[in-house]
């Protein structure tokens, strides 16, 4: 997510009587007539997790090289690894067979222009404090370490020997990979 991404276009005006999930919808339409059932399971091939940022930027299949059926994908606000990102590991690893974890946050993330206080903000505005945290963040190579130490030592999870961590340049396409604090 970035709060600086360029205002999208208007949409041509032939497009303009449905709304985007119509065309959303439509496009499925063609996608589904030339599709072949791939007759996978739903074991990831690769056996590999990614947990990224959901940020429209980052098209992780074709940064990483991945096809359909290769991995898990989970994602969020941030990439952050939260208790939620945990279960859907755990199921991953326990329940699908994956052994590696790659975690992707990303520069000029939209999480590093709020702040806890969003939640805050929230309560005021709605009356009720929502139960999650912001996990907001200033610094993305922190963040990321953060986020690995969290996946290694989660009693949930079966696999904790091979988990890396990355950022992804949204500018240049490239991930740089971060190191755990030593
Ligand atoms: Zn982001």
């Amino acid at each position: 997510m970035s709060t600086s991404a360029h205002a999208p276009a208007e949409p041509p005006a032939s497009a303009a009587a449905g709304t985007v999930t119509d065309r959303l919808v439509e496009a499925n339409g063609h996608y589904a007539s030339e599709f072949k059932d791939p007759g996978m399971d739903a074991k990831p091939v690769l056996r590999v997790a990614v947990v990224a940022c959901m940020d429209a930027r980052l098209d992780l299949h074709k940064a990483l090289g991945l096809s359909l059926g290769d991995c898990h994908t989970i994602r969020n606000a941030g990439g952050v690894v939260t208790d939620d990102v945990i279960r859907s590991l755990a199921i991953s690893q326990r329940a699908l067979g994956t052994r590696s974890i790659i975690l992707i946050h990303h520069t000029n993330c939209g999480m590093e222009s709020i702040t806890e206080d969003f939640r805050q903000e929230l309560e005021m505005e709605v009356g009720q404090r929502p139960s999650w945290a912001v996990e907001s963040y200033t610094d993305a190579d922190q963040d990321v370490r953060q986020s690995m130490q969290r996946a290694r030592t989660s009693p949930f999870l079966k696999h904790t020997d091979d988990v890396r961590g990355f950022v992804f340049d949204v500018t240049s396409g490239k991930l740089r990979e971060i190191f755990p604090a030593s």
